[in-house]
């Protein structure tokens, strides 16, 4: 008995040492949390120290698996979410942060420093329905687990192009998928979501229960609620071409002139491109451009002749979709570097071929000096194809947050991303990549003043790229009425006030 009160005693003398700076409704929180949930609340010493490194160690940044949280919380099951999400809320001081795969580089979005954690890597797993043709996904694990399980049984969803992705944030923030073109945003495939809501409860959200509150969620992140399981519409899928080509930077000109083609067409919605330029040291450039066609070989000139052009090394060939999974995510762990994201959402202007290597002729500019006294950086510009078809699935599936319609431009979404070592450099990357968003901001103004067209215009934020500072949910077209839904969900501000997201103004 007093060995056992005496082990205790230091036990808890150690879980505070760890959690010193930490504020007092998050000790009691934790406390609460591991009262209720006895094995699945980790601290950062003690016999649950291992597990807790583990879950922490488990972020794609760096700058995310260094925080220190007071305490972890491994739910297992929806249930035990409402538990904690009900504990939360009885202690307001207590900051959180809910994480699925840890792949989110924003600070405090899927980790938290001195507050709580709510890790759902146990809540995990596929199943599919073949006479619904629905998958049940669960938001722990990656994309490779989900694609894996299904490509078994010549079926898929629309998930991740990289199999490391987490599949919680990737699905709650809208998704770009190598079959967005076919199908519609990840999102508009949810036919169902149970969630947990503010208060605890646990519900199930679909069309007939409330449209407006689906809609809303297709892309709105937490700020509804903890999603524990998602019903995914599926598609048939059988073998399918891609992977990447790299090019040297003299061949720019002609990927880009390519690419400019291939948004102009877009004809083929089972065809993909993403062109990548990466700035290294010393300002050297490649170009890195992930392929992807929805069978075993794609019809002559459907890239737009980027195809045509040679490549340094070519890493494309005909795969299953999960071994695409694979391949394309070689060498995406980041083993130790900071990262960062930053978007823009950008229309395809006919009469500018010349667009895209004036970017980054402007991007070279801006980090020259930075990359030239780095031997460990490398920033990437990658220009994501968005065709009008996207919007067109998405009406047709119901709609999404983001308010894409039959109505829309093709347009692309271009994303900023940087991996480095030293935290006394975050600000400076930051700000590398906000100068050139801000340089497009003025550009777009200056189309939109040009420009008849308000669906060719109309370019919301795509969250899952998108920086802690970025407006998301105010470039969406229906903020307004995303924010009275939200205040009407969440009625005491509990996710705005308790978790970090982006802000809903
Ligand atoms: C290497 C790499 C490749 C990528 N490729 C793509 C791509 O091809 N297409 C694309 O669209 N995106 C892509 N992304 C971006 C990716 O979609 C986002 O980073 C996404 O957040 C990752 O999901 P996650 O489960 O890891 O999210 P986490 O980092 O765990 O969480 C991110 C955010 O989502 C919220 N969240 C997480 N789980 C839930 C849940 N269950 N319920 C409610 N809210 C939740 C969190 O609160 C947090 O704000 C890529 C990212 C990386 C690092």
């Amino acid at each position: 008995m007093a060995r056992s009160w005496l082990f205790i005693s230091l036990f808890s003398f150690f879980n505070s040492l760890a959690i010193g700076a930490v504020s007092p409704a998050t000790i009691t929180a934790c406390k609460a949390l591991e009262k209720a949930l006895p094995n699945n609340v980790l601290y950062k010493v003690g016999a649950t120290a291992q597990r807790y490194n583990i879950e922490q160690g488990d972020y794609w940044s760096v700058a995310l698996s260094s925080l220190s949280p007071a305490c972890i919380v491994q739910p297992t099951d929806a249930q035990q979410v409402s538990q904690a999400v009900k504990i939360l809320n009885q202690n307001e001081d207590a900051k959180f942060a809910i994480k699925s795969g840890g792949h989110d580089p924003n600070p405090g979005q899927s980790a938290m420093d001195e507050g709580i954690v709510i890790a759902l890597s146990h809540l995990n797993g596929t199943t599919y329905d073949p006479a619904k043709k629905v998958a049940y996904v669960k938001p722990g694990g990656h994309w490779w687990d989900v694609i894996g399980a299904l490509d078994k049984q010549s079926v898929t969803v629309v998930g991740g192009r990289l199999g490391i992705v987490g599949v919680g944030g990737y699905l709650a923030q809208g998704g770009l998928s190598f079959l967005s073109a076919q199908y519609g945003m990840a999102a508009d495939q949810i036919e169902e979501y149970e969630v947990v809501k503010a208060d605890g409860s646990i519900v199930t959200v679909n069309m007939q229960s409330d449209k407006d509150l689906m809609i809303a969620m297709r892309g709105g992140g937490h700020m509804y609620g903890i999603i524990t399981k998602f019903t995914l519409r599926t598609y048939p899928i059988g073998k399918v071409w891609g992977g990447y080509r790299i090019y040297t930077s003299g061949k720019g000109d002609a990927v880009h002139a390519a690419f400019h083609k291939f948004l102009g067409n877009a004809a083929d919605p089972k065809a993909a491109l993403i062109v990548n330029t990466s700035f290294a040291t010393q300002g050297s450039i490649i170009h890195v451009v992930f392929f992807f066609y929805d069978g075993p070989k794609p019809p002559a000139g459907v890239f737009a002749g980027i195809e045509d052009i040679k490549p340094t090394f070519d890493f494309c060939s005909e795969r299953t979709y999960n071994d695409l999974m694979i391949f394309n995510a070689r060498g995406t762990d980041l083993l130790g570097f900071r990262a960062s994201f930053r978007t823009i959402t950008l229309p395809h202007v006919e009469s500018d071929p010349g667009w895209y290597q004036e970017i980054l002729g402007q991007y070279g500019n801006i980090t020259l000096s930075y990359l030239k006294s780095h031997f460990v950086a490398l920033t990437t510009v990658a220009m994501q194809a968005f065709p009008a078809s996207i919007g067109k699935n998405s009406e047709a599936r119901g709609g999404n947050a983001m308010g894409l319609t039959a109505n829309d431009k093709t347009r692309f979404i271009l994303e900023i991303n940087t991996v480095w070592r030293d935290p006394k450099e975050d600000a400076e990357v930051y700000g590398m990549a906000k100068q050139l968003t801000d340089i497009l901001d003025k550009k777009v103004a200056n189309v939109r003043a040009s420009s008849a067209s308000k669906a060719e215009t109309y370019l919301p934020y795509f969250m899952n790229d998108a920086a802690y500072d970025q407006d998301v949910f105010g470039s969406y077209k229906d903020a307004a009425k995303f924010k009275t839904l939200q205040e009407k969900a969440d009625p005491n501000g509990f996710w705005r006030k308790q978790s970090q997201g982006f802000p809903m103004s």
